[in-house]
């Protein structure tokens, strides 16, 4: 799964025209490709963070911490993280189901609230991570590094943009064009415009810098991260029972950070399943949502693959196991 930020949308002709070998990147004794940093999201990466490590603790010893603050950071934080499982990545990218316009809607906006780009760039870079994962065309590749495949990729550019090839049914959609023209507008109003307004309502100037701070900032890194977990913990920690053909795996563990994305392997064998989590005892709550949103007429066309072929993908590669282990 990937997160961008604000400045990918912005084409790069030069890179595009350059010769592979001219794009491999010259790394300086940190070993660091500093000749291709990405400044405009590596500022906003790094200044989001650290003012998330000064400005709330500064804020919390001076204010204090109410239940508005919490609850207001907790309503963003689901409402943004959810819109990028649920409508970002198994709705647009994969279509592992349909939805109505305003769900459709509703995860437009609140997922350009996470500053993860637009959902057209989201899902063209996510559609070429699953064709390509673990190569070179994989835009978050996991065997270039645990750092690479969790922010690397977004703080240095090492790769030229791609055109949008792999979305044409995304531009087709009308909402989606829209949130790609303003995603910038939609990002900066609803996350750092929205909570302070209500934090003022709440408690005046002290309650809008505490909304700005905690549902704003501090809420944005938190999602990134657990956003940027999917694409390195997740090809890292936990088990591999469905293929061992990429470096996808699953873990309960994962899933608690994830909205349910923890079950990694499964997914990565079966992208457009609505389930990530397929079993009935695993932590998939996006999964629980959009089955909800189903009974209420809201989701539709909810694409399941059949429990045959899990079980089979299961025997199979349990067998491809041992066989290994005894040769
Ligand atoms: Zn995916
Ligand atoms: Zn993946």
């Amino acid at each position: 799964m990937k997160g961008t930020t604000l400045e990918d949308t912005v084409s790069c002709s030069n890179l595009k025209s350059a010769t592979p070998s001219s794009l491999r990147p010259r790394r300086s004794i940190l070993r660091l490709p500093l000749d291709r940093i990405n400044w405009i999201t590596s500022s906003f990466l790094i200044g989001t963070l650290a003012l998330t490590l000064t400005g709330v603790p500064f804020y919390l010893y001076h204010f204090g911490l109410d239940w508005f603050q919490v609850g207001l950071f907790l309503v963003m934080f689901f409402a943004c993280g959810f819109s990028v499982s649920l409508g970002y990545h198994r709705l647009f990218s994969h279509i592992a189901f349909r939805a109505s316009w305003p769900i459709r809607l509703f995860t437009l906006i609140f997922g350009a609230a996470a500053f993860e780009n637009s959902v057209l760039m989201w899902a063209s870079e996510h559609r070429r991570h699953h064709k390509h994962v673990d190569h070179d065309d994989d835009p978050y590749n996991i065997s270039k590094g645990f750092f690479h495949a969790h922010i690397g990729w977004l703080l240095f550019k090492l790769h030229p943009d791609h055109p949008f090839d792999n979305v044409p049914d995304l531009q087709r959609d009308k909402l989606v064009c829209w949130q790609h023209r303003y995603v910038q507008w939609i990002a900066v109003l609803v996350s750092f415009g929205l909570p302070p307004i209500l934090g003022y309502l709440w408690d005046g100037w002290p309650g809008a810098l505490g909304a700005f701070l905690i549902a704003g900032v501090a809420r944005i890194v938190v999602l990134q991260h657990c956003t940027f977990l999917i694409n390195s913990a997740c090809h890292t920690i936990g088990r591999q029972p469905y293929s061992t053909r990429c470096s996808a795996r699953d873990s309960l563990f994962l899933a608690f950070f994830t909205f349910g994305e923890g079950y990694h392997n499964y997914h990565h064998e079966f992208q457009h399943d609505y389930r990530n989590g397929v079993k009935p005892w695993q932590v998939d709550p996006t999964k629980w949502i959009i089955w909800t949103l189903s009974k209420l007429r809201l989701t539709r066309d909810l694409r399941r693959v059949p429990k045959e072929k899990i079980e089979s993908a299961e025997q199979e590669n349990r067998e491809r196991g041992s066989n290994n282990r005894s040769a």
